[in-house]
């Protein structure tokens, strides 16, 4: 089976590497996939421990983890990315009804690791 963010590779090879050692990705673009894979798999501790700290929303956690794990996610699809940006749309099924999160997102690089800042206000 491929990985939940729709590369060719496993799931064991792609994004679950990033779940393993606490998102070291190499880059932003495989931080973004790696959350992706992480809301399909109502990861919380993922979601909180990749998002940086200035940022962090740690009191919706819960109702984070709650959302991800009642919607069926349909598939994520990255239009765009640049160093620190990174353009997807997400796909999903929310009570039968078919939505698309569509962000533009900004990352940041902190000590070699990278980071989920939030939207992309440039
Ligand atoms: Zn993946």
């Amino acid at each position: 089976m491929n990985c939940y963010c729709g590369t060719n590779n496993t799931y064991e090879n792609c994004c679950g590497i990033y779940h393993k050692n606490g998102g070291k990705t190499e880059t932003a673009v495989q931080l973004m996939r790696s959350r992706y894979s992480a809301f399909v798999l109502a990861n919380g501790d993922y979601l909180m421990q990749t998002h940086h700290k200035s940022t962090r929303p740690l009191k919706e956690k819960k109702a984070i983890v709650r959302w991800a794990k009642s919607v069926q996610w349909l598939k994520l699809e990255v239009l765009e990315s640049t160093l620190d940006t990174v353009k997807f749309n997400a796909y999903f099924l929310e009570n039968g009804t078919a939505d698309v999160i569509r962000e533009d997102s900004k990352f940041v690089r902190e000590n070699n690791t990278w980071f989920y800042l939030g939207l992309n206000t440039n």
